[in-house]
């Protein structure tokens, strides 16, 4: 999926009360280690001229199922009641949902950089 395309899906949903812009978007999905660039996409803006746009779509690799969702969610996108259980990973240090039988979170145990 594309940003603009990203954008008209968020407006379609209409539960926002102001949308990100294109930058914030851009800042939003590079933080977010659940979406990844997945390539290009040639888009025509008109008089023939196209640009290539980045596609960005979902690392399987870490995420399988949508229950992978919350226990790779960024600390940012939590809701309060994730922040008052999310512990530091000791791995990367980030704060996140973690099992009490996992040794670090969802994240380190699938990426295997
Ligand atoms: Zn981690």
């Amino acid at each position: 999926m594309t940003r603009s395309a990203m954008t008209s899906m968020l407006h379609s949903q209409g539960e926002f009360r102001t949308l990100p812009n294109d930058s914030s978007l851009t800042a939003m999905m590079a933080k977010n280690s659940q979406i990844i660039q997945v390539g290009h996409e040639n888009v025509d803006v008109g008089e023939g001229v196209k640009v290539k746009h980045k596609v960005y779509g979902i690392d399987g690799a870490i995420i399988k199922e949508a229950s992978d969702l919350i226990y790779s969610r960024p600390y940012s996108s939590m809701t309060q009641k994730e922040r008052d259980i999310a512990v530091h990973c000791p791995k990367c240090k980030q704060k996140r949902l973690i099992k009490e039988r996992w040794s670090d979170c969802l994240i380190c145990q699938r990426k295997t950089e």
